[in-house]
């Protein structure tokens, strides 16, 4: 008991640590407000420690270095780098696509330096922000006019609002879809005022059903990509181009929601063919929705590509200000675009590209290239061994198409379960957090992703005791 009241009668006063080498650092780093409140945090954690039989005695310095380790902690930033090892190029949760260089470029010069954002510098009077790309949407997807907004769910809810608000949006019950989280195509639908008609049943529906559907109470036909799923099997559906020919005949406007949309075909990727913007706009569809950050490898933004007549409409449309892009991503719209006009070097120009188009061969040689510094790394409780596996696209885009890829298997060496979610906490615990996935008792990194062998290599060496204090 008394060796406990001496450590606490003991405890350094905020002055006398605030004195020593560490947390004059930490003063000189961080600021003196928050140099003194690390001091009194780390002063509390040490009574507290004292109090419960922990700790026998406080030093000043062991004070002030836990303040001073704890403020380097919280200065790290939440926004930086991951390896993404998970074989879904691009991730929702990691942030979709990872832009090109050029694209970072224009975002840089944007931030760093005015622009004329709304501004015609030919004649010197007011212009507008979709006028720094509309030509180039334009010319990419044969469209005669194109609009931009926030994101893809941001595109279809202001056509729906501008178009359809209090009439009928007619759907095939097929394509009522979910993407993740909260974009449920009905919520969407209520939310933009516009009334859900739905058409056939979920695995097949017929021109007839739209038919009977079209009246003087419809605002718009949708027809949606259904992105993360496909209904195989006694299937029917209208093909956009015969749909567009029956919504024409009544006088009404049909939407295509392509989703991921694509504005090259993918084909030569080895991926499945996919009807690209511009065949979408070709096939009659009014109007052509799609993401900036899917498929197309640019930052998040939703375009509105068609009639000149209805993007109007959708421009004057006051939530069109609350959906906007800021300056910074429209600079990066406008390079990646670019980058479109030269399809022949987009795979070594846009990161999206470029990692879908690598080989499983190409993969596979750099897997045995880096197991022997991974299985060095991970100690003698992991076995690391090269695999085959699959990579995907993500975000909805071709969910059916595997992405033949490779990369390396972490297995524990004495079958205990418990090790493996350990060490994929250890790896997500690293200075460049790494995250793979966990597959049939394994932890798989998939390799298509990694660029840098070297800093990953040079970060594995964090891993506490060399790998074997995770097992
Ligand atoms: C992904 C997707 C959306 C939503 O796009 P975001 O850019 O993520 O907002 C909407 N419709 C379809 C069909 C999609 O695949």
């Amino acid at each position: 008991m008394t060796r406990q009241t001496d450590a606490l009668r003991g405890l350094p006063s905020v002055d006398e640590v605030l004195k020593t080498p560490a947390a004059r650092v930490a003063s000189d780093r961080f600021g003196r407000p928050a140099a003194v409140a690390a001091v009194r945090t780390a002063l509390d954690a040490s009574r507290a420690a004292v109090r419960a039989g922990r700790l026998d005695a406080v030093g000043v310095d062991e004070v002030a270095i836990a303040a001073l380790a704890g403020l380097n902690r919280d200065a790290r930033p939440n926004v930086r780098a991951v390896f993404n090892l998970t074989g879904t190029v691009l991730h929702t949760n990691l942030g979709r696509a990872v832009l090109a260089e050029a694209a970072v470029d224009a975002a840089v010069t944007a931030m760093r330096q005015t622009i004329a954002l709304e501004f015609d510098l030919a004649s010197g009077r007011r212009g507008e922000r979709d006028a720094l790309v509309r030509g180039l949407l334009c010319e990419l997807t044969g469209a005669e006019d194109a609009t931009v907004v926030n994101n893809n769910a941001a595109a279809v809810f202001i056509v729906l609002n501008t178009l359809s608000k209090g009439r009928h949006a007619i759907v095939s019950r097929g394509e009522l879809i979910e993407i993740g989280g909260a974009f449920r195509m009905p919520d969407v639908m209520a939310r933009a005022g516009a009334r859900l008609r739905e058409v056939g049943t979920t695995n097949r529906t017929h021109a007839k059903d739209y038919v009977e559907a079209l009246s003087e109470k419809t605002g718009l036909v949708l027809k949606v990509h259904t992105s993360n799923y496909r209904i195989k099997g006694f299937t029917a559906e209208v093909a956009a181009r015969d749909l567009a020919a029956l919504s024409r005949a009544r006088g009404v406007p049909l939407v295509n929601d392509l989703g991921s949309g694509t504005l090259v075909d993918l084909a030569h990727l080895g991926l499945a063919r996919e009807r690209t913007v511009a065949e979408a706009v070709a096939d009659g569809a009014d109007l052509v929705t799609f993401s900036g950050d899917k498929l197309l490898g640019g930052p998040q933004a939703g375009f509105i590509v068609g009639r000149k007549e209805l993007v109007t409409k959708i421009n004057r449309n006051p939530m069109k200000r609350a959906l906007r892009v800021d300056k910074i991503r429209l600079a990066a719209i406008e390079a990646t675009l670019r980058l479109y006009r030269d399809p022949d070097r987009l795979a070594e120009r846009l990161p999206t590209m470029r990692l879908l188009a690598r080989s499983h061969a190409e993969i596979a040689a750099q897997a045995r290239r880096l197991q022997p510094a991974v299985a060095a790394a991970l100690g003698r409780a992991f076995a690391v061994t090269v695999v085959d596996c699959t990579s995907h696209v993500g975000s909805g885009a071709l969910p059916l198409e595997g992405v033949s890829s490779a990369g390396l298997a972490a297995r524990p060496a004495n079958a205990r379960k418990i090790s493996l979610a350990r060490l994929a906490a250890a790896l997500r615990n690293l200075p460049t957090p790494v995250v793979g996935r966990i597959d049939d008792g394994a932890l798989v990194l998939d390799l298509r992703c990694l660029d840098d062998e070297a800093s990953f290599v040079a970060n594995l060496a964090s891993l506490p005791g060399a790998g074997d204090a995770v097992a």
